[in-house]
């Protein structure tokens, strides 16, 4: 699978009208061509999009890449919400990044200009809230989580009065650790439910070790926000590891598979499905990964739309197709969510 992390991409303005694939955009359906029977992929316009978002009566967003990139908000996306609301569409967004709470990324959405009376905590979700929540209804029994994670968890966990403890760095004792005598002693706390794990700045073997040792007790829960490998940042050449790696490690060390909550997994969508009571067949995922937005919208029922604003692109929805990837091949394809919107003689960014 190549990532990309951008690709200069065809400007709306570019096209004559609304009617109108941008130039440089492929103008008909996207097929590998060596497999008939393999799904192939329609180009969006303003015009076939209007038409298609009849049938449509929730939008589920992915953030990344698609609202915002970094700190910066995703040009033209403002605009595509805000035309999406007047017709009385649902929003949700829905991002797998559980560095932060759901208030946090409202805010932000709110910052970078998003309608924020459709656009708050409560049409939010990331895998901290879908942890947070199946732990909650699991009934952990007075039992504290042991925490690989950021602050979001954190906040999520704190709502629903769940205990936590490990997160931060570890407090090693520099000759314990330069000796390797740790490993022979280590200490474990008590009454330990389940094992949290999420992307977590201060991951180390010390954190790594005692989690697979808490997993040693078939009771114990192991959750996992999301495998993402990467995430994007704002410089191509710098591979950013995701919470992929780290539960790989975990997964590794321990000889067991967590339950992950994430995109493409089915604890989210049945977070969602739970708390909008949603319809499938008239929802359509919008996002910027074929294997976790495209694939979380094709497993379950969903049309599917990937924006190139983000990580993947043309060519790997083609290598989807002549792999067999059917479930990681969308069914539309546009630039960019402004490039969506139908107004003629705009200027979208
Ligand atoms: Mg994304």
């Amino acid at each position: 699978m190549k990532l990309k992390i951008s690709s200069p991409l065809p400007s709306p303005v570019d096209s004559d009208s609304e009617n109108e694939i941008p130039k440089g955009f492929p103008q008909t359906r996207i097929h590998s061509g060596l497999d008939p029977n393999c799904r192939s992929t329609i180009p969006l316009c303003p015009k076939s999009f209007s038409k298609v978002m009849k049938s449509i009566d929730t939008f589920i967003f992915d953030a990344d890449g698609v609202l915002w990139l970094g700190e910066s908000v995703m040009p033209g996306s403002p605009r595509l919400i805000d035309y999406l609301v007047k017709h009385n569409k649902q929003i949700i967004v829905l991002t797998n990044n559980a560095t932060k709470s759901r208030a946090v990324y409202a805010k932000k959405l709110a910052k970078l200009g998003y309608n924020s009376s459709k656009m708050n905590k409560n049409n939010l979700v990331n895998p901290a809230a879908v942890v947070a929540d199946t732990l909650h209804r699991s009934g952990l029994d007075g039992k504290r989580v042991y925490l690989i994670g950021e602050q979001g968890l954190r906040d999520e966990m704190d709502e629903l009065g769940i205990e936590y403890f490990g997160h931060g760095p570890e407090k090693k004792q520099n000759e314990e650790a330069a000796s390797g005598a740790f490993m022979y002693d280590i200490k474990l706390e008590e009454n330990v439910g389940a094992v949290v794990v999420g992307y977590e700045k201060h991951f180390d073997y010390t954190k790594m070790m005692k989690a697979a040792n808490y997993l040693r007790e078939e009771g114990v829960l192991f959750v996992a926000t999301n495998e993402d490998e990467t995430c994007p940042g704002p410089n191509p050449e710098v591979v950013i590891p995701d919470a992929g790696p780290i539960v790989a490690a975990i997964r590794c060390a321990s000889g067991r598979d967590p339950l992950t909550v994430g995109k493409p997994c089915t604890p989210a969508f049945n977070y969602i499905r739970r708390k909008w009571n949603i319809n499938p067949s008239r929802t359509m995922m919008i996002g910027d990964r074929t294997n976790t937005d495209v694939k979380f919208g094709r497993d379950h029922g969903m049309k599917t739309l990937l924006v190139l604003s983000g990580c993947h692109q043309i060519e790997d929805i083609i290598e989807n197709q002549m792999n067999e990837r059917d479930d990681m091949v969308p069914d539309y394809v546009a630039p960019c969510l402004g490039a969506l919107v139908p107004e003629t003689n705009q200027i979208y960014y």
